[in-house]
């Protein structure tokens, strides 16, 4: 049987624009804390216009780096309980939410199945994601690229507003 220990780091997006935002984001850090391991590094909270299905309300959007010893799918099984208690439902893709809970990065990791894609897809098109990634990891190199966070940030085409929230 295949180990359920993992190696470490893992970057995780969570974005919010249902309910409570602020405190959807701080339940699901808490989740995440007890379930996964600890939260060693965080970006500044973003607001956020909804990318993809654009008529609805601004996210708020933030990435941690996590120490975890779960493994990418356990810890993908994790995030998708915890939206689960927090009441997430699922309808069309990109809908409104409670709570969204991405994994970005595991390590270096490279995972492509149906269930789990690592590094998550989107990092390269999304400006939400690259700039509170680029926040805390500048430097990081994204394994299937080549480039840091920094550099994928400058190349990205994407024009929706991404401003700190106080
Ligand atoms: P997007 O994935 O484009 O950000 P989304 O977050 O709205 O869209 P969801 O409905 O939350 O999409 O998730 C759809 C599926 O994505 C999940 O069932 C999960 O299995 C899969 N998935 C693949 N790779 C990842 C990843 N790196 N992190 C989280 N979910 C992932
Ligand atoms: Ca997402
Ligand atoms: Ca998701």
């Amino acid at each position: 049987m295949l180990s359920k220990r993992g190696r470490g780091a893992a970057s995780l997006l969570w974005g919010s624009n249902l309910g409570d935002r602020p405190a959807n984001l701080a339940s699901a850090r808490e989740a995440i804390r007890a379930a996964a391991g600890p939260i060693l590094n965080t970006s500044a909270v973003y607001r956020t216009e909804a990318w993809g299905k654009t008529d609805q309300p601004e996210f708020l959007n933030q990435v941690v780096e996590v120490e975890t010893d779960l493994d990418p799918e356990a810890l993908l099984e994790t995030l998708m309980d915890i939206e689960r208690q927090m009441g997430r439902e699922r309808s069309e893709r990109w809908a409104p939410r409670t709570i969204d809970l991405d994994i970005l990065y595991y390590g270096q990791d490279v995972v492509q199945t149906a269930r789990l894609m690592l590094p998550h897809p989107g990092i390269p098109d999304r400006r939400f994601t690259l700039v509170p990634l680029a926040e805390i990891a500048p430097d990081f190199v994204h394994p299937q690229y080549g480039k840091t966070n920094q550099q994928l940030l400058r190349a990205c085409y994407d024009l929706l507003t991404v401003r700190e929230y106080f």
